[in-house]
């Protein structure tokens, strides 16, 4: 059976090797190289850059995190945009909170709209949700021309920082989505594997904290990212606390969970002392 192999691109050390039994698409698109494939031990599998982005079996601890920890800390999200997220997986979250009114997700790559709505249906479940708003276009310049105070939560459900999304990690970008917030809004940038690449959560916690008022970060699981452990910053525009779960709103979700609960939402923001010491807390 043919394997892939996923290697840490500083070192050159093994990260993961999953066994093919399919593979469904091999494409460059004017923004990236964009594959699908099956996997005995993740089944369908997207990979945008040569990196997993999405598996069918472990998607639900990146996307139920990066929006139900800030949605439910949020005290009445009902504008939320996503930048990025092209597989739908977080759209699917947000749409699921009877209290949003609009999700607007902002995606650079039409092909990966395209490509998870016939392999990963699983994630690409919301996009015909009339609370969806799908723009294909650049983030980047979305966010810089959007109205002031016009979001209540951004979530930055970007690739790593290569190509397109470099810039989606500046002090720039974090500041026009500062300004897009309004009052008590949440932004919520994923922000890489705190194991392997220490320097560049460390830089963006550097840079958020110049701009929020306050900035956390939190953990999750997924198993196919290098490192599995992930981080996502929480960065917020006024008192917020991030650990606060509205809990009648969380009884309030609608359609099922497979990861998320409110024990799990505030034990994910207590760190070990070494990743601690990386974001400089
Ligand atoms: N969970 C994923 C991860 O960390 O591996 C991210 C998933 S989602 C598929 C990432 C998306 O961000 C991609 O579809 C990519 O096209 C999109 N993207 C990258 N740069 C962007 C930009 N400047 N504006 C909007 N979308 C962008």
């Amino acid at each position: 059976m043919a394997k892939i192999v996923f290697r840490d691109p500083s070192t050159a050390d093994l990260i993961v090797e999953h066994s093919v039994t399919a593979w469904h698409v091999s494409e460059e698109t004017e923004f990236q190289q964009v594959d699908v494939f099956e996997t005995v031990e993740f089944g369908m599998t997207l990979a945008l850059g040569g990196v997993i982005n999405v598996t069918e079996r472990d998607e639900m601890g990146y996307h139920e995190m990066l929006a139900h920890v800030p949605l439910l800390a949020h005290p009445n999200p009902r504008r939320v945009l996503i930048i990025g997220g092209g597989d739908g997986g977080t759209l699917r979250e947000v749409v699921k909170h009877p209290s949003v009114e609009e999700a607007v997700m902002v995606e650079i790559d039409e092909f990966v709209v395209d490509v998870s709505k016939k392999y990963l249906p699983g994630c690409a479940s919301a996009f015909e949700d009339p609370k969806a708003n799908l723009i294909i276009g650049d983030g980047l310049a979305y966010v810089r021309d959007a109205a002031d105070d016009s979001f209540d939560v951004i979530l930055v459900d970007s690739t790593d920082p290569v190509d397109a999304a470099v810039e989606l990690f500046t002090p720039e970008f974090y500041a026009d989505c500062k300004r897009v917030l309004a009052d008590g809004g949440i932004l919520v940038p994923q922000s890489d594997s705190i194991q392997l690449y220490p320097d560049r959560v460390a830089k963006i916690a550097g840079s958020l904290r110049e701009i929020y008022d306050r900035v956390d970060f939190y953990l999750t699981f997924v198993p196919t990212y290098p490192g599995t452990v992930w981080s996502f910053a929480f960065a917020v525009t006024g008192e917020t606390d991030c650990r606060r779960v509205d809990m009648e709103r969380y009884e309030a979700i609608e359609g099922s969970l497979r990861y998320y609960t409110p024990e799990l939402h505030r034990a994910a923001f207590a760190l070990p002392r070494t990743y601690s010491a990386v974001i400089g807390e």
